[in-house]
């Protein structure tokens, strides 16, 4: 049941969940107004019952025999009339029957009902015969001083007759209501359903080819229309992604074509004309040089794939930042003083932060390596670190050329040189440095950001956060 349930559309599940509902609240109320209709003609009988018992008492006479008789005063000759409908019996108290008026003939009445007993106000409804239903009240009185048991009847024929009919006409309209209910919530449910069709049209044409298409949103303020809003969105970014990861690789390729070309050309010049041994010597040390930097740039592709691959950082252990510094520098100290440059870290605590030692490293080497390269000879690169508040900040600074503010977020990107022919030609990288580092800090938890004007030095300042670090003094 439950698959067939899931199996249907949701139009004819909403359709059918408003006519069960539609159903329900007839069946409510049609039976609501049945009893109150009811209730109020039993009320309205019983009413009439009391006049009759005031009126037949007044009127019951005992002659001088001691016979009960009816004596009828009607005021208007209204006597024939008041004979036909009058219905009513005098019991004595100790059950005798002494007078009986029924408008019916009494060979007709089957179940008359028994003598009285007992001497109290009562009401009851009884059958005479089949169909034929009557309500009757009973109640002592006194005739002439004499204790007798009054009973009065009305037919209830018509008040049944009222009540069948209002069941009639409620089982007539119950189905035609909840048929009009079902087929109406249909056509609504189709109604509002409607662009869903057409988002699912829509959304079914979109490829990787077409990621520009959007889905239609006539509405979105309403539940399809905040659907179509946020599948929208993930479409942009899908397409940001997908547009990121096709520059990615048309740059990649690019960038590996660069030394193979260069390769290729040096080879075959060589093999032409290559008689000279010095010669020869030359061209092996080039295309080793470009061996080198195509290795270089599948070790920095492949460090990004690895840390785009994997989510969580693998390791995070307590780190003591200002000896990492000491570290550092030493690697580099050869390197700065073949530039005449001067490393040096400052560090007033012992800063500890919880990280992951190998990434963290990773992008301090690129940092300082890019300070080196993009700074003067005779100039001072600092490491810096400080406790914050709300984490750890370790900072790279140089006083090199500086980078123009429009490049501040662009540099962070993967292959972007801010003097391509420049890096291509020195000993600059492929671009890959800064992406790494960025990946690698935000891996850590943390962010990087670069202050830099030009030709006054660059500050890479990374931020590493409190809840993954344990800074003390
Ligand atoms: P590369 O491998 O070419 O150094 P990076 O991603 O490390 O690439 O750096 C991207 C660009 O950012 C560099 O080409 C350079 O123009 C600029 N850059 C990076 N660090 C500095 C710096 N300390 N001073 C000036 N420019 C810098």
């Amino acid at each position: 049941m439950k698959n067939w349930w899931l199996r249907r559309s949701v139009r004819f599940r909403l359709a059918l969940w408003y006519a069960a509902a539609t159903a329900l609240v007839l069946f409510a109320f049609a039976w609501f107004v049945y009893e109150v209709i009811e209730h109020r003609l039993a009320a309205e009988i019983d009413r009439q019952l009391r006049i009759d018992f005031d009126l037949m008492e007044a009127q019951l006479e005992i002659d001088t025999e001691g016979r009960m008789h009816w004596a009828v005063r009607g005021s208007h000759g209204d006597e024939g009339f008041a004979r036909m409908s009058a219905w009513f019996e005098v019991w004595s108290e100790n059950g005798e029957l002494l007078l009986r008026h029924w408008p019916v003939p009494e060979a007709n009445i089957k179940d008359a009902p028994p003598a009285p007993h007992g001497s109290t106000l009562k009401f009851a409804t009884v059958e005479l015969e089949r169909g034929l239903f009557v309500r009757m009240m009973e109640r002592p009185g006194r005739v002439r001083g004499r204790s007798v048991i009054i009973r009065v009847f009305r037919d209830e024929t018509e008040t049944r007759r009222t009540l069948s009919e209002i069941v009639e006409v409620s089982l007539l309209g119950f189905p035609l209501a909840v048929a009009l209910a079902a087929i109406g919530g249909y056509l609504v449910a189709t109604r509002s359903l409607a662009p869903l069709n057409a988002m699912a049209r829509q959304a079914r044409r979109i490829t990787s080819e077409s990621l520009s298409k959007r889905l239609p949103n006539p509405n979105p303020n309403d539940e399809l229309g905040s659907l179509a809003t946020v599948f929208n969105e993930t479409l942009t970014r899908l397409e940001a992604s997908f547009a990121e990861l096709q520059r990615f690789t048309s740059d990649a390729s690019h960038e590996l074509r660069s030394p193979l070309t260069a390769l290729r050309a040096v080879g075959e010049v060589a093999l032409r004309d290559g008689h000279d041994p010095t010669m020869l010597r030359e061209t092996i040390g080039s295309m080793l040089e470009e061996a080198q930097r195509l290795t270089d740039l599948v070790d920095s592709l492949l460090t990004l794939a690895r840390m785009d691959a994997t989510k969580a950082v693998a390791t995070r252990e307590e780190l003591n930042i200002p000896a990492l510094l000491e570290e550092i520098r030493d690697q580099f100290e050869v390197l700065a003083t073949e530039k005449g440059q001067t490393l040096a870290v400052t560090s007033n605590h012992n800063v500890l932060v919880k990280t992951d030692r190998t990434l963290l490293r990773l992008a301090l080497v690129n940092l300082v390596h890019n300070a080196i390269q993009h700074s003067p000879s005779n100039s001072k690169i600092s490491l810096a670190t400080a406790r914050r508040p709300s984490g750890v900040d370790i900072s790279v600074s140089d006083s090199g050329h500086g980078i123009a503010p429009e490049y501040h977020e662009k540099i962070f990107e993967p292959f972007f040189r801010v003097d391509k022919a420049r890096s291509r030609s020195g000993s600059g990288g492929v671009g890959l440095g800064l992406a790494i580092t960025k990946r690698a800090i935000e891996r850590n938890g943390g962010r990087i950001i670069v202050e830099s004007e030009l030709n006054r030095g660059s500050v890479f300042r990374i931020e590493l956060p409190v809840d993954r670090s344990a800074a003390r003094t």
